[in-house]
């Protein structure tokens, strides 16, 4: 594969670099991404709403990556540019209290004066009950976001519902439909295109998620999505997507050599 139109590496967090999100690194990765971020503009990219971002940058510096606040991109702080670019960050917020201070910029109201209803968890402490309130917002003409609407990760080695099938239950319920702020969302990709000052077929999205890392990325125009067995990948996830990963390789590793560093 000829990489040389890419100018911009875009990882994964959970799964292509480290062992569960805030977890160790995979085996030689923290060597790839430093690698690769010498000739190139590396972005972390993850779809990862369980952790607040300072712990996150915590964890990945710990573990030896070279991440810092511009080089994080989380589904909250990109929901803090579109929705105040838009005048939509007020309404109903539905999250985990550990995640509150990086959704400190949403101003939380009553349904009757709500712009929005934010999705920021997976809900699994919540109950029915507890969505009331954002579905009679949403009837009341409030407009419905996702942190991402992933259908479901690994928590402690078990498969469990992501933010997806929640977003699914308040849009039937409200017969409304969402907007995804997360990846593999068109806006996330031209966002990240237009900070690092390329186009989106300039862009390398790298992840263990065939739908929403490799082929997502294909689909909302990146220039390339690589697939890594690693994380949650299972064996023939590349065949089950389309268009199909540009490339299925082992891990990250692999690509220090196509990327010739
Ligand atoms: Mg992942």
């Amino acid at each position: 594969m000829n990489v040389a139109g890419l100018r911009a590496v875009l990882f994964d967090i959970d799964g292509t670099i480290t062992d569960g999100i805030g977890g160790p690194a995979l085996p030689g990765a923290v060597r790839a991404v430093h690698k690769i971020a010498q000739n190139r503009p590396i972005r972390f990219v993850t779809n990862g709403t369980s952790w607040g971002r300072a712990a996150l940058l915590d964890a990945l510096r710990r573990e030896g990556f070279p991440v810092d606040e511009e080089r994080l991109v989380t589904p909250s702080r990109m929901a803090q540019r579109i929705l105040t670019e838009r005048d939509h960050a007020a309404g109903v917020l539905i999250a985990e209290p550990s995640v509150l201070p990086d959704l400190d910029w949403f101003t939380l109201t009553p349904p009757d004066g709500a712009k929005a209803v934010l999705l920021a968890t997976e809900g699994h402490d919540l109950t029915i009950r507890d969505l009331g309130v954002a579905v009679e917002a949403l009837l009341r003409g409030a407009k419905l976001y996702t942190l991402q609407q992933n259908r479901v990760f690994r928590r402690r080695g078990q498969l469990v519902t992501d933010l997806g099938p929640v977003a699914a239950f308040l849009g039937y319920a409200a017969n409304a439909t969402w907007e995804n702020l997360g990846k593999p969302a068109p806006l996330l990709f031209e966002t990240l295109a237009s900070d690092l000052g390329c186009r989106v077929h300039e862009l390398a999205m790298v992840g263990d998620d065939a739908e929403f890392d490799a082929s997502g990325a294909l689909r909302a125009g990146c220039g390339a999505g690589f697939l890594v067995k690693t994380g949650k990948y299972r064996f023939g996830d590349e065949t089950a997507v389309s268009p199909a990963p540009s490339m299925v390789i082992d891990g990250v590793e692999s690509l220090v050599d196509l990327f010739a560093v």
